[in-house]
C-alpha cells in the first residue's frame, strides 16, 4: 500500500509561496520524482508530504486515510536522508535492528526482520561492517534498508545522490530503479537532475515556482513537454526553441519565421504568435544547395555552422539561424566546416509549437 493523493496542497513563508495550489495522485508503486530548479518548492512538498511541515492549506491522503495533519510517526512513510544519517559506531545489523529495538520487536523477531530486509536489498555481507566501511552507494543500500524493517508505506527521499560522485550517482541510480522494481514499493524522490527524473521515474512531476508544471511518465514530458518551460528543462543538450508565428491561409495553417521555410500545421489553430521547438537530435544537416535540403513536409530552416563539438559518440553542431542558436546532434563521420552555408531540417512530426503568450503547449 501506498496511494497518496495531493488536493490543492499549498504551503507559503511569510510572502513566499513555497508550493502553490498542488494536486496529484501517486499510485502504489510508483516511482515519483519532483523535479524542477532550485527554490521551484521541491523540498517544503516532500516535507509536507513526510509530515514535518504542516501546509497553509490543502490535504493530504494516504491509502484513503486524511494525514494532512497527522504527526510524521503516524504516516507510516520513510524519509532516508540525504546524510543516510546512519549511526558511526554501530555495525550494518545494528544500524538496520535499531528502528526495531525502540518499537520493543522481540529480539528474536528482530533478528528475523533484519535477516529478511538485508537479503532483499543484497547487503547480507556487510552486516559486520562499520558505516565507515561502506562505500557511498553501500551505505545508500543500508540506509534504504533501514527504513525497510519498519515496513513503510512509502520511501521519501531528497537528493540522496548529490553527494557522490558522477561514476557512483550512474552505479546508485541504476540500483535504486533496481531496488525499486524489487520491492514494488512507492518511491518519492526529490531532484533538480532531469537525468535521475528521466531514468528512475515512473513518473515525474516538474514544479516550477511552486506550481506544478507537468505530471506525467518521462516519456511523456520528453515527447510532448506541455510548455516551453518543460521543453528547456528536459533534455540535454536542450531543445532549440525560436520564435514563430502561426498563419493562416487558403484553409491551412503554417508556420513562418525568418530563415524558416513555410511549414504547413496540421492544426486548426488561429493566428498567433508562438514559440517553435526542436529537439537536437532530430534536426538534420543539409550543405546549403544541396537536393536534400528541400523536404516538402516538415521545417528547413537557413543557417551558417559556428562551432562544432566532438562528445566522442556523436558530435553538436551549434549553427547561428538568423538571431538564433541552434544545437543539431550529428555523426561523427559527417564533416562541417565552420562558416558553412547549411539547411537544417526536422519532419513536422518532430516540431513543438507552444503560445508564445502562456507558454503552453499547441495540440
Ligand atoms: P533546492 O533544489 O534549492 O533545494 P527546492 O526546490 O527544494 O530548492 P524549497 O527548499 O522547497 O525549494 O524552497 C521553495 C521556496 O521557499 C524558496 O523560495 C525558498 O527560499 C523558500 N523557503 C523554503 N523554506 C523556507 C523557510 N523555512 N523560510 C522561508 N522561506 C523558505
Amino acid at each position: 500500500m501506498g496511494r497518496l493523493v495531493l488536493n490543492q496542497l499549498s504551503r507559503s513563508f511569510k510572502d513566499v509561496k513555497a508550493v502553490d495550489g498542488i494536486s496529484l495522485e501517486v499510485q502504489d508503486g510508483d516511482f515519483l520524482v519532483l523535479l524542477g530548479p532550485s527554490g521551484c518548492g521541491k523540498t517544503t512538498l516532500l516535507r509536507m508530504i513526510a509530515g514535518l511541515l504542516e501546509p497553509t492549506s490543502g490535504t493530504l491522503e494516504l491509502d484513503g486515510a486524511d494525514i494532512t495533519t497527522a504527526p510524521s510517526r503516524r504516516r507510516d512513510l520513510a524519509m532516508v536522508f540525504q546524510s543516510y544519517a546512519l549511526y558511526p559506531h554501530l555495525s550494518v545489523a545494528k544500524n538496520l535492528a535499531f528502528p526495531l529495538t525502540i518499537r520493543g520487536m522481540p529480539r528474536k523477531d528482530i533478528a528475523a526482520r533484519v535477516a529478511q530486509v538485508a537479503e532483499m536489498v543484497e547487503i547480507g555481507h556487510l552486516l559486520d561492517r562499520k558505516p565507515k566501511e561502506l562505500s557511498g552507494g553501500q551505505r545508500q543500500r543500508v540506509a534504504v534498508a533501514r527504513a525497510l524493517v519498519r515496513e513503510p508505506k512509502a520511501f521519501l527521499m531528497d537528493e540522496p545522490l548529490s553527494n557522490l560522485d558522477a561514476k557512483l550517482r550512474t552505479a546508485t541510480r541504476q540500483e535504486l530503479a533496481a531496488l525499486h522494481r524489487r520491492l514494488g514499493a512507492t518511491f518519492i524522490y526529490v531532484t533538480h537532475d532531469q537525468v535521475e527524473a528521466m531514468t528512475m521515474a515512473t513518473r515525474i512531476a516538474l514544479l516550477k515556482d511552486g506550481r506544478l508544471e507537468q505530471y506525467g511518465t518521462p516519456a511523456e514530458l520528453y515527447d510532448a513537454p506541455a510548455s516551453v518551460f518543460a521543453a528547456g528543462f528536459m533534455g540535454s543538450p536542450a531543445m532549440n526553441l525560436m520564435d514563430a508565428r502561426l498563419a493562416s491561409s487558403n484553409g491551412s495553417v503554417t508556420v513562418m519565421a525568418p530563415q524558416l521555410e513555410a511549414v504547413l500545421w496540421p492544426g486548426a489553430t488561429p493566428e498567433r504568435d508562438v514559440v517553435l521547438g526542436i529537439r537536437p537530435e532530430h534536426l538534420v544537416l543539409h550543405a546549403a544547395g544541396s537536393v536534400a535540403a528541400a523536404p516538402t513536409t516538415g521545417a528547413a530552416l537557413r543557417g551558417t555552422v559556428e562551432l562544432t563539438e566532438n562528445l566522442g559518440r556523436e558530435q553538436l553542431i551549434h549553427c547561428r539561424v538568423g538571431e538564433h542558436r541552434l544545437t543539431a546532434t550529428c555523426p561523427r563521420e559527417q564533416r562541417w566546416e565552420e562558416g558553412a552555408a547549411v539547411v537544417l531540417s526536422a519532419p513536422a512530426s518532430r516540431l513543438h509549437l507552444f503560445d508564445r503568450e502562456s507558454g503552453r503547449r499547441l495540440e
